[in-house]
């Protein structure tokens, strides 16, 4: 499987991801079909933490809303690792409920950001997905 993501949605969640750490950054990824992204929708992490993130389900509700509106699929959701590298910690494959998505994940550790998406199924990573 490939995937396409635009410049512009890549430097959103990028400066987002930057101005946010070491908090860990989240969002979703929208676009007019499953392979392809054109928008990063911003979240908050309400865990607020360095090590992990949670979504507020009413932004949750918000952005499912939103991309209706606007005929966009959810393509995935993303956050970032900005001390780790970029692959699904335990804890991220155990909380990847939905095996219709996939799970972007930024890594801010090395000299260059590194950008990477991921299918998760039954507690599994089944696929990483090439990115271009
Ligand atoms: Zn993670």
């Amino acid at each position: 499987m490939q995937l396409t993501i635009t410049d512009d949605a890549y430097q959103s969640l990028l400066e987002q991801a930057l101005k946010d750490a070491p908090i860990e950054s989240c969002g979703y990824l929208l676009g007019p079909d499953r392979q392809t992204v054109t928008q990063n929708y911003p979240m908050r992490n309400v865990d607020q933490s360095e090590e992990h993130f949670s979504f507020d389900p009413k932004e949750q509700f918000a952005a499912v809303k939103y991309a209706r509106q606007n005929g966009l699929a959810i393509v995935g959701n993303w956050h970032s690792h900005p001390a780790s590298p970029s692959r699904p910690s335990a804890e991220d494959i155990r909380l990847a409920f939905d095996p219709n998505i996939l799970y972007f994940i930024l890594s801010l550790a090395g000299k260059q950001p590194v950008f990477n998406a991921f299918a998760i199924a039954d507690g599994k990573v089944k696929e990483k997905v090439c990115l271009r």
